[in-house]
């Protein structure tokens, strides 16, 4: 969101070209922080507003901050200078260099802030984000989802027949496991169904053994 100066001429089609911004002076010694000092020289970039707080306790020598009102299509000098006039009459030049918080272009064809002419669509529309570009894109896109989905679904259909596999394998090594123990005489769990399933004659050794403790 920003806010913006109050103008009985608003037009929500047109934006004014006058904004707040914050300006500070980084080299200006701290004995020219007071404000009438600091004012006159950010009247050379706009119309001051207020000092911070630093600035105004100083508290902060490094450098003076000052809010000013800006006309976004006026100058903004990056240094200006600061005459001073000596008791004897001569003047001494110094330069004091402008920091500028960020400050928002104006584009003078859209009549809003925020870009300008350089970066300006109707100015140059070949600047625009191509439109058959974007197509290509969301095709290339898509095909790539369809690509995945068949991926998807082949990885699936391999999973269930690994799935199967596992399962067939599961159950065979099962059935051995069971035929071994069986086999080895370990088993004592229902024989007879056992003996049923892996189909074992009931002449062999372990069924001598069950036919012996009964
Ligand atoms: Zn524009």
């Amino acid at each position: 969101m920003r806010t913006l100066k109050w103008d009985p001429m608003f037009d929500p089609e047109e934006e004014t070209t006058t904004t707040i911004a914050w300006i500070s002076f980084p080299s200006l010694p701290s004995n020219f922080f007071g404000r009438e000092t600091v004012f006159s020289l950010a009247a050379a970039v706009g119309k001051p507003l207020q000092v911070d707080m630093a600035t105004r306790n100083q508290t902060r020598p490094s450098c003076a901050r000052v809010k000013v009102e800006v006309d976004l299509l006026g100058e903004f000098p990056k240094r200006i200078n600061r005459c001073m006039k000596k008791t004897n009459g001569e003047v001494m030049e110094k330069w004091v260099r402008i920091k500028y918080d960020y400050v928002p272009k104006y584009c003078k064809t859209c009549m809003l802030q925020g870009h300008d002419e350089q970066q300006c669509f109707v100015e140059h529309p070949e600047l625009y984000p191509k439109k058959e570009k974007k197509n290509v894109e969301a095709d290339d896109r898509e095909e790539r989802g369809k690509t995945q989905k068949t991926n998807e679904a082949n990885q699936d259909e391999e999973k269930d027949n690994l799935e199967e596999r596992i399962a067939i394998q599961q159950k065979e090594k099962t059935n051995k496991f069971e035929e071994s123990k069986f086999k080895r005489g370990g088993w004592r769990k229902q024989p007879e169904k056992v003996c049923a399933k892996v189909d074992i004659p009931t002449g062999n050794k372990f069924g001598a053994l069950e036919n012996d403790a009964t």
